[in-house]
């Protein structure tokens, strides 16, 4: 953990490596109270598969197989920025604390753009061929980013960028560098400056709060000073280490109604005004606002290669992403499942179906090859179905339940610019679509798990 952890500043993440995040929900904060700087972990034993050469022979296989195939190729050339533009043609690009879901410099702060100007390798996870990731320089008189740190994901490229009005790559790259270094989540700071961005504009705080700095959107030198004063949590940065439910608290004056976060988690880069799915992930995550819990409903809109790769997990439909009801949320139990399957066994989601090119029967493969076991999709559904009613049960037992699972008051009103201007949430569609959800999950209609639903998964 970096100055972040130390420090305890609420969103303080984990860093491996000067450059791979593990990002949310604060165990950066955890570790500092506990003490803990770090942890080195040097293994002498190897991997202890059952069937090595079937693990080789899909390796290599896929290495070849994903290198051409478009669900991989873009990942590798643009990096997971590679959808800047058209998130923002499409009015989904969270823009200026999501009042607004386009941005007018949506193409200076692309996966493209980065590629043409300060991107210097395309780098990796341990033996991944896909190589999502970004290494990046900039040296120039007046700015210099170390490539030691990588470079920024989309994620970071829609906090600090569009979120805070900001269309240089290279303060972005600062930022991402900045944040790696102190150990924050790049998420939850970019939301929290965006936060504090509107307030200043909207006169909630004044020149007085910020101790002299002129907070309004696109304000770069503020966005780098900012960063470190969250971590060291001086000046107005001890308000911003808060993050945006504590300082809406804070700050009153009507601004929680654009506090964007959910269970105290800040939003993440997805809009869920033009995917309604991931509103409803945003609501139900275990651990707040995640985009990472299940796929989008923007991934399977239309009959084709990608819900026919997913059709063993039982998804028959494909969705459209702007609605409700009783689909929708059984879309999102099935996805939301593989994906809790994928976090247990650590496995990213860039890999296997829908997200990934790898067919789910190969990943299947896959497990039984390193476990010598004879796995079925429908056991790793239920495996999945375990953690995420597992979670809930622990939430619920902590106090937080239902009335905890809805979304930022701004999501239920329009959209300010880009082509779904003028488009909200429907609260009373939403919170049906949740109680669906519920049912789906067998869970009662206050969200907790049923008896029956505990005694079938052992918990
Ligand atoms: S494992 Fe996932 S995140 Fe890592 S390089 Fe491969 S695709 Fe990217």
């Amino acid at each position: 953990i970096g100055q972040s952890g130390e420090n305890q500043v609420q969103y303080a993440c984990v860093i491996n490596d000067l450059k791979h995040a593990c990002g949310r929900n604060g165990t950066g904060a955890i570790m500092g109270y506990k003490n803990l700087k770090a942890v080195a972990i040097k293994g002498t034993l190897g991997f202890n598969f059952k069937d090595k050469d079937k693990i080789m022979e899909i390796s290599k296989w896929y290495a070849k197989y994903q290198k051409d195939h478009p669900l991989s190729r873009g990942k590798y050339l643009y990096g997971t920025a590679a959808g800047v533009e058209s998130l923002s043609k499409s009015g989904i690009l969270p823009t200026r604390n999501f009042k607004d879901g386009s941005f007018e410099k949506a193409k200076e702060i692309s996966g493209q753009t980065m590629a043409d100007t300060i991107l210097i390798q395309r780098g990796g996870c341990f033996g991944c061929p896909v190589r999502c990731k970004r290494v990046v320089k900039v040296d120039e008189e007046d700015m210099q980013v170390d490539p030691k740190f990588g470079g920024p994901e989309y994620e970071t490229i829609g906090a600090m960028g569009s979120m805070c009005g900001i269309g240089d790559l290279e303060v972005i790259a600062k930022a991402h560098e900045l944040c790696n270094d102190f150990g924050i989540d790049t998420i939850s700071a970019g939301v929290s400056i965006s936060f504090a961005m509107e307030c200043f504009e909207k006169g909630i705080i004044n020149e007085e709060d910020t101790e002299g700095i002129k907070l309004n959107f696109g304000n770069e030198k503020a966005l780098l000073k900012l960063i470190e004063d969250i971590a060291y949590k001086r000046g107005f940065g001890k308000i911003l280490a808060q993050g945006v439910k504590e300082m809406s608290q804070e700050f009153g004056k009507g601004s929680e109604e654009f506090a964007m976060h959910v269970k105290g988690q800040e939003l993440p880069m997805h809009e869920p005004r033009g995917k309604i799915g991931v509103g409803l992930g945003y609501a139900v995550s275990p651990t707040g606002a995640d985009h990472m819990q299940a796929a989008h409903d923007t991934m399977i809109t239309e009959d084709g290669p990608i819900l026919d790769a997913v059709k063993i997990l039982g998804l028959t439909k494909a969705v459209d992403p702007m609605t409700y009801g009783k689909d929708k949320a059984e879309f999102y139990g099935i996805m939301e499942k593989w994906w809790s399957f994928l976090n247990m066994v650590g496995m990213c989601d860039f890999i296997p179906a829908p997200r990934g090119s790898m067919p789910i029967e190969k990943f299947m493969e896959l497990i039984n090859a390193a476990t010598g076991w004879d796995f079925t999709p429908e056991e790793a559904m239920e495996v999945g179905e375990r953690g995420i009613t597992a979670a809930r049960k622990l939430n619920y037992d902590l106090g937080i339940d239902e009335s905890h699972e809805d979304l930022p008051k701004r999501l239920y009103q329009p959209l300010q610019n880009g082509s779904l201007k003028g488009v909200s949430m429907d609260k009373d569609k939403f919170l049906e679509m949740k109680k669906y959800y519920y049912e789906y999950m067998g869970w009662d209609e206050k969200g907790y798990p049923k008896e029956e639903t505990l005694t079938r998964l052992g918990l």
